[in-house]
């Protein structure tokens, strides 16, 4: 009875709907990209492509040198959004699902008699089983673990995929998790393997032997001491956030658009798209931050801006406004050539999140003015559509479709696939349908880890040309509570 958490996670999910919609990719190694180009990377790769050792986060330059006739398919958005809800509701009719931990990983919890082994399996063999019923399976498999606590049950599941079902049970720790390596875990990720490996931790052997205090030590925080308790079947409780740290969006810019006119009015949109999100949560924001990258060069242009809570769009935009004003300067002046470093990614967030109710009412007439106005704006477009009322300035985004949210169909680059391309039988839903816009937060959480990929992909491509070191870079974008630009330690400005 030891047994509290059956984890459903689905196999090289964009892949596998990929090939679940067009017949002729099955069977094939296949993978999903966001973008038409040799200098991104792949977003996610079937079985077939993994075997040749074709992962997420592999160029796709690298990826056609692995596999020359591998399937290169443009990301569909909505459409796993639309999958993550019909598996959703499969699983929904063999066990009581809880919030999707992504979209394509579900925990289920086990009470009662579910908790005996011979149950779970059973559970477990009818979610696959409803799966194929209702034609979602076999050619989208989904890998199940069932373990004492929410961490073990994901850890089992991937243990043996595709299509697996894998048990731990409390007998079996901590053996069964020594066979892994530590970044198999969940919550490991590089620079905290870094850090376990100079605490003299490198291996999950010697992870499960260390003590509770000294995981506290190496993870700098009672994170570690959570860690401890999971890792021996303990179920810990999810820590609740009253609302999310930041609110943002990043978007890499369209060659038309790398200039600063056009960089400008992405950062708009983009800025007004977050702001109606914070509106959306009842939210206010006091912070601001903005950061830009540059073709060919490893410096960024970062600003943090601080104030007091707001929630309205024209206040935000008339702020981003100002920080870009010290690049238009620096161009002005010849200290950043537009056309030899023309931008290339661009990325604003909302920080220092607090809930709405927090402010008692607007002194300023203006301000209130704005906050009406935004509170319009935001009732006309849900009722006509995003973008059918905008500010000027974000116009040429707007219609240039720039930083969209749903990635629209374009051309597969594989020539093989010109012509019949398999997303004709999902034609792109009107831009006035709500469904236009994809704001499921599962599928954003996904969509900023491949942007720190493909970011991380163009990083590492560029140092490999240039064979530079990667320059210092602080994480993090806390603002201060002044209301002016702040310059943070290891960063250099002096270009800007
Ligand atoms: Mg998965």
């Amino acid at each position: 009875m030891t047994l509290r958490c059956l984890f459903v996670d689905f196999d090289s999910f964009f892949a596998s709907v990929e090939q679940h919609d067009d017949p002729r990719l099955r069977g094939r190694p296949v993978a999903v990209v966001a973008v038409p180009s040799d200098t991104t990377c792949c977003l996610a790769a079937s079985q077939e492509a993994k075997r040749l050792g074709i992962k997420t986060g592999t160029g796709v330059r690298e990826a056609r040198e692995r596999c020359p006739d591998i399937a290169l398919v443009l990301a569909r958005p909505w459409r796993y959004v639309e999958m993550h809800h019909a598996f959703m509701a499969a699983i929904g009719d063999c066990i009581p699902t809880e919030k999707a931990a992504s979209i394509d990983e579900v925990p289920c919890t086990l009470i009662g008699r579910e908790r005996q082994r011979d149950n779970a399996i059973a559970i477990a063999r009818r979610i696959k089983q409803r799966l194929c019923d209702v034609g979602i399976g076999p050619d989208m498999s989904c890998s199940i673990g069932i373990g004492p606590n929410r961490f073990l049950a994901k850890t089992a599941s991937d243990m043996n995929k595709p299509d697996g079902l894998t048990v731990i049970e409390q007998a079996n720790l901590p053996h069964a998790l020594h066979g892994l390596a530590l970044r198999d875990l969940c919550g490991i990720g590089a620079s905290m393997e870094q850090r376990l490996l100079s605490a003299g931790i490198d291996s999950v052997e010697r992870l499960c032997a260390t003590r509770r205090e000294h995981l506290r030590t190496a993870w700098g925080s009672v994170e570690g001491e959570r860690f401890w308790m999971q890792l021996r079947g303990f179920e810990v409780p999810e820590r609740i956030r009253e609302h999310p740290a930041s609110v943002g969006h990043s978007h890499v810019l369209g060659p038309e658009l790398r200039n600063f006119d056009g960089m400008r009015t992405v950062l708009f949109k983009l800025l007004a798209k977050a702001a109606m999100r914070l509106r959306q949560g009842d939210m206010l924001a006091s912070g601001l931050s903005l950061r830009i990258r540059f073709v060919g060069r490893e410096q960024r242009f970062e600003r943090d801006l601080g104030f007091a809570p707001l929630d309205d769009t024209p206040s935000l935009l008339g702020m981003l406004a100002r920080m870009l004003d010290t690049l238009d300067r620096a161009r002005a002046v010849g200290r950043w050539h537009e056309k030899r470093h023309p931008p290339l990614s661009v990325a604003v967030t909302l920080v220092a999140l607090s809930p709405a109710t927090r402010l008692s009412g607007e002194l300023m007439p203006t301000r209130a003015r704005h906050r009406r106005l935004s509170r319009l704006l935001d009732e006309i477009n849900r009722k006509h559509g995003n973008y059918a009322l905008y500010f000027g300035g974000m116009h040429i985004a707007v219609e240039k479709d720039a930083a969209p949210m749903r990635i629209p169909f374009q051309h597969v680059p594989d020539t093989r696939l010109e012509g019949d391309r398999a997303d004709r039988r999902h034609p792109i839903k009107p831009a006035s349908s709500p469904a236009a816009e994809i704001t499921d937060p599962l599928y954003l959480q996904r969509e900023n880890q491949f942007k720190v990929l493909a970011e991380n992909h163009h990083r590492r491509q560029q140092q490999n040309r240039s064979g530079a070191k990667p320059a210092y870079r602080p994480a993090g974008a806390r603002p201060s509570n002044t209301v002016e630009s702040i310059q943070r330690p290891g960063e250099n400005l002096s270009l800007f």
